[in-house]
C-alpha cells in the first residue's frame, strides 16, 4: 500500500508518549522488569489478576477511584470504586466458597457489560477460578457446546437468559452444578442449583484472602472467533497479567488518570485483557457501555465522559465512517488522546478518515486469542504508515517465515516478501493449551516459533502488513492476493461502506477474485455502480488483483466480534456447507 506516512510530530501534542523511543525500548525491555512493577501477592511469590487489577489499588487514596463507570442501557449511570470492586469481588469468592466451588473450577458467564460481570470475572479469580465470558447474544447451542467442552461448574447469567437460553440445557450438562442469577430476586422455583445471586452476596463476607495462585496457575479461557472454523478454547495462566499491564502501557499509552473506553464485547478476548484487566491494573477508570453502537451516542460517550484513551475495532470505525465525517465535528473531543484499534486490518481509509473527522490518527494493533495480549502495534511516538499494523512490541520477536516440506519453518528476511506471521514463544500472556485439542495446539508450534495462520509482509523500516488470513488468500493466475488490500481499495470509494474479497474457483485463473459490497447510504445497488467499481478497482489495483466480479450484500455476514466471515460469503457463493456459524452475528 502506498500511503503518505503520517508524521507524529504533525500530528500529536499532548504528554510524551510512554513508548518515546522505540527502539531503546526494545534494547531494555526484559518480562522479568516488567513484572516488577506489580506487586505479586502479599507474602511473596505468587501472583493473581485480580489482586493487581483490584486490591492493590484498594488502599489509601486510590480506593475512592472509580474503577468501573457503567453507562447502563437505561440512561442509570453506575459508579464502582476500587474500593468497593474489592469489596463486591471478595464476596463473590465467598460465594463460590459457599457453593462448594473449588480452585480451579471454570466459572463462566454469559452477561452483556453490566458490573456483575466484571465482578464475576475477578471474585473467581480470586478464587482461584478459572474465569470464560460467553458473548450474551449467542444461542442455545454455542451456549451448550463451549459449557460441555469448557467442563463449565458455574455459570452466572441474567434471569431472562437463563430462562430464554439456558434452562432447556441444563440436561445436558450434568457438570454445570450452580447457575447463578444476577438480577432475580428469588430461586427460580424447580430449578435446583440456580439461585439468585443478590442474596448470597449479601450474605457473604467482605473479608477474603486472594487464592494462592502462581503465575502458571490457569485463569481465563477464551474462545476464538470462529472467523476460519470451529472455535477453539485458548487457555491462559494468570501471568499474562504482565503482559496485559506491559503491553497496554505501550500500545495503548495508559498513563495515570487516564479515563479508558474500550468497546469491544466482553465475550472475546480483548474484553477481557483489555477492557478489564489491563485498565484496572494501571488503577485507570473503565467506561462500559451497556448500549449497542450508535454513532451519535458514541460521540457523546467520549465527550461527557471525557474520554482520553479509546479502543475500538475496524468494523466500528467503518460504521462511524457511513454517518459522516461532519457528525464527530458537533461533539467536543478534545479530552481524547489516543485511539487504537483491532480485531481485523484497518483500511488505511479510515486512518486518514479520522485524522481529518476526529483530529487524530487511529492506531492499529494486531494480535489473537492466542497470544493474549497485543503483539505488533502502531505506537504514540511512532510514524504511522495507514494500513500497516506497525511494530513488534518490546519484548516480542516476530519473524516473517515459510513453512518447508519436513514440517519446520524457514525464516524469510528479505523485506517486502510475503510469508506466515510467526512469534517467538515465551510471552507471558501466550496461551497455554487449545481444550481438550492437544494435536491443534502442537500444530501450531515449528522450530521454535509460534505460526500465527496469518500472512504478512515486513518492510525495510520493520512495519509489518497484514495481508490476509492463510484460509483467505486468493491464488489467481499465478498470484497470491490478500483480500485485505483489494477491500482497502474498494473502500477508497465514496459509495462503499464495507467489502469482504473471496477466491471464487475458476477453471483457468484456479482463483478468481469477486468482492461483496454494501453500500453507504443514499447509494443505491446498479449496473452502472457495479461497473464503476471495477473501474475504480482496476484503475488503482491493476487488472490482475482488481476483482472480476463485484456483488452487492445489504451486509456482509461478521462474527459477533465483528469480523468479515469471507468464509461464509465463499461457501454462500459456492452453494457449500455453510459449517460452523456459532458466532455468527444475527441477521447476517
Ligand atoms: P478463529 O481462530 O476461530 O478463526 P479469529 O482468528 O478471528 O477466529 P481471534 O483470535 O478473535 O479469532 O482473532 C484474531 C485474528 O484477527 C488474527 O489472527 C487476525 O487474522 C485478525 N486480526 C486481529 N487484529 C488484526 C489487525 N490489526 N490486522 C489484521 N488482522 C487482525
Ligand atoms: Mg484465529
Amino acid at each position: 500500500m502506498t500511503r503518505e506516512r503520517i508524521h507524529k510530530a504533525s500530528v500529536v501534542g499532548g504528554p510524551a508518549p510512554n513508548l518515546s523511543d522505540y527502539d531503546e525500548a526494545c534494547r531494555t525491555f526484559s518480562w522479568e522488569a516488567a513484572a516488577r512493577a506489580l506487586d505479586g501477592l502479599p507474602g511473596g511469590g505468587g501472583l493473581n489478576i485480580a489482586h493487581e487489577a483490584v486490591d492493590r489499588h484498594a488502599v489509601g487514596a486510590s480506593s475512592a477511584r472509580v474503577a468501573l463507570r457503567c453507562l447502563g442501557a437505561d440512561g442509570v449511570v453506575r459508579d464502582t470504586t476500587y474500593a468497593g470492586l474489592r469489596a463486591l469481588t471478595n464476596r463473590f469468592a465467598n460465594v463460590l466458597s459457599a457453593l462448594g466451588v473449588l480452585p480451579g473450577d471454570r466459572v463462566f458467564a454469559l452477561l452483556g457489560r453490566v458490573p456483575a460481570l466484571y465482578v464475576a470475572a475477578l471474585g473467581a479469580l480470586k478464587h482461584g477460578d478459572v474465569f470464560c465470558p460467553l458473548f450474551s447474544a449467542f444461542g442455545p447451542e454455542p451456549i451448550r457446546a463451549r459449557l460441555s467442552l469448557g467442563e463449565a461448574r458455574v455459570l452466572v447469567t441474567t434471569e431472562a437468559l437463563f430462562r430464554r437460553k439456558v434452562a432447556a440445557l441444563l440436561p445436558a450438562l450434568p457438570e454445570l452444578r450452580h447457575v447463578l442469577l444476577v438480577d432475580a430476586r428469588e430461586d427460580p422455583p424447580g430449578s435446583p442449583g440456580v439461585h439468585a445471586l443478590g442474596p448470597w452476596m449479601e450474605r457473604a463476607s467482605e473479608a477474603w484472602t486472594i487464592a494462592p495462585t502462581s503465575p502458571e496457575t490457569p485463569a481465563l479461557l477464551h474462545f476464538t472467533s470462529g472467523t476460519t472454523g470451529r472455535p477453539k478454547g485458548a487457555l491462559h495462566v494468570h501471568g499474562a497479567v504482565v503482559a496485559h499491564h506491559a503491553t497496554a502501557a505501550f500500545a495503548l499509552d495508559l498513563k495515570p488518570g487516564d479515563i479508558f473506553w474500550c468497546t469491544a464485547d466482553p465475550g472475546w478476548v480483548t474484553g477481557t485483557s483489555y477492557g478489564l484487566v489491563a485498565p484496572l491494573t494501571h488503577g485507570l477508570t473503565c467506561i462500559i457501555d451497556e448500549g449497542e453502537f450508535e454513532a451519535e451516542r458514541w460521540y457523546s460517550v467520549l465527550q461527557d465522559q471525557r474520554v482520553t484513551n479509546w479502543y475500538t475495532a475496524p468494523t466500528a470505525v467503518r460504521m462511524l465512517m457511513r454517518a459522516g465525517e461532519a457528525l464527530p465535528k458537533r461533539y467536543d473531543l478534545s479530552a481524547l488522546r489516543f485511539i487504537a484499534s483491532v480485531g481485523e486490518p484497518l483500511n488505511p481509509e479510515a486512518v486518514l478518515w479520522s485524522v481529518a473527522a476526529l483530529g487524530r490518527p487511529i492506531h492499529d494493533n494486531w494480535w489473537q486469542t492466542e497470544t493474549g495480549g497485543i503483539m505488533i502495534a502502531n505506537f504514540a511516538s511512532m510514524d504511522i504508515k495507514p494500513g500497516s499494523m506497525g511494530k513488534p512490541l518490546p519484548g516480542i520477536a516476530a519473524a516473517i517465515v515459510k513453512r518447508t516440506l519436513d514440517g519446520g519453518v524457514a525464516v524469510i528476511d528479505a523485506p517486502d516478501t510475503d510469508g506466515e506471521l510467526a512469534l517467538r514463544p515465551g510471552w507471558p500472556s501466550m496461551f497455554r493449551a487449545y481444550l481438550h485439542e492437544e494435536q491443534r495446539y502442537k500444530k501450531c508450534f515449528a522450530d521454535g516459533f509460534y505460526l500465527s495462520g496469518d500472512l504478512a509482509r515486513r518492510d525495510a523500516e520493520g512495519y509489518f502488513w497484514f495481508i490476509g488470513r492463510s484460509d483467505d488468500v486468493i491464488k489467481t493466475a499465478g498470484h497470491l492476493i490478500g483480500p485485505f488490500e483489494v477491500e482497502s481499495a474498494l473502500l477508497e470509494h465514496p459509495a462503499v461502506a464495507e467489502a469482504g474479497v473471496i477466491g471464487k474457483p475458476d477453471p483457468v485463473a484456479l482463483e478468481i477474485v469477486k468482492a461483496f459490497v454494501s453500500l453507504k447510504p443514499g447509494y443505491e445497488a446498479s449496473d452502472a455502480l457495479q461497473l464503476e467499481l471495477m473501474g475504480f478497482a482496476r484503475k488503482r489495483l491493476g487488472s490482475a488483483v482488481a476483482p472480476r466480479e463485484i456483488a452487492f450484500l445489504a451486509t456482509l455476514p461478521r462474527t459477533r466480534s465483528g469480523k468479515i466471515m469471507r468464509r461464509l460469503l465463499k461457501a454462500r457463493e459456492l452453494g457449500l456447507p455453510e459449517g460452523d456459524t456459532s458466532t455468527l452475528e444475527a441477521g447476517a
